[in-house]
């Protein structure tokens, strides 16, 4: 959450009863100030994102460059807005995601990190990234196990223009969330001198209160802040 002073919705045009909806739901949450909370708005309007941003909400996580390049672009004004690229990654579509986002959370291999820093190379910028965890060690699922991750994160310490800033799980569908966020939790503790890593990104609309009670420092949340998705 920011301190900065909220838009009045009539100035903006927006939709004051949608805002107070949002307003409502983000409360509802109680996520500790400590907390960061990122606003997953996949599949939802632009008019949608506003109305957070208007109480308060900087940090907004999309999964699909196609739906969300014409939003950042729309929304390029609100320039203390972050942009967190939650999705899987195709290899040719980095480029974009480099150029129009500013943390990329689900890095999972390390074709990906090469290009990464490439892109950035040419940008001049450098890019905090997460590493995805594998954590249920699902085979359709990417991500890094938990036994190659030291390995991984040693890998990425030789490209200058990428930062690793913590780690990212989404836990098996339909399965208890607790063990693995404990888990997390303890791959983190062990790594996170070594490597200074500060980002511990875990917990959605339906576990969030239990990943933070295992140490999650961000939580990703869409359906209980906007509603269900189509
Ligand atoms: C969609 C999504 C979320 C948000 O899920 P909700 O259940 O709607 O809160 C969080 N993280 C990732 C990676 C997602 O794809």
């Amino acid at each position: 959450m920011s301190k900065n002073p909220p838009l009045k919705g009539s100035e903006s045009g927006i939709n004051l009863s949608l805002q107070s909806k949002i307003e409502e739901n983000i409360t509802k949450l109680h996520i500790p100030s400590e907390i960061c909370l990122l606003a997953v708005s996949k599949r939802k309007p632009v008019e949608m994102i506003q109305a957070a941003y208007n109480i308060g909400v900087r940090h907004f996580g999309e999964n699909y460059v196609q739906d969300a390049l014409p939003k950042i672009q729309n929304l390029s004004e609100y320039n203390d807005i972050i942009w967190h690229y939650i999705g899987h990654i195709q290899s040719n579509k980095v480029s974009d995601i480099v150029s129009h986002f500013n943390v990329i959370e689900s890095v999972d291999r390390k074709k990906i990190v090469r290009k990464i820093e490439k892109e950035c190379q040419k940008l001049e910028k450098k890019m905090p990234i997460l590493i995805e965890i594998n954590i249920g060690k699902e085979d359709q699922k990417s991500g890094i196990t938990p036994k190659d991750l030291r390995g991984f994160l040693t890998f990425c310490q030789d490209f200058s223009h990428i930062q690793v800033q913590g780690l990212m799980c989404i836990p098996p569908y339909d399965e208890d969330p607790i063990p693995y966020f404990k888990q997390m939790q303890t791959l983190f503790q062990e790594l996170k001198g070594e490597f200074k890593l500060t980002v511990l990104s875990m917990g959605m609309s339906s576990d969030y209160k239990d990943a933070i009670m295992h140490g999650s420092t961000e939580v990703r949340i869409g359906t209980s802040i906007f509603g269900a998705r189509d």
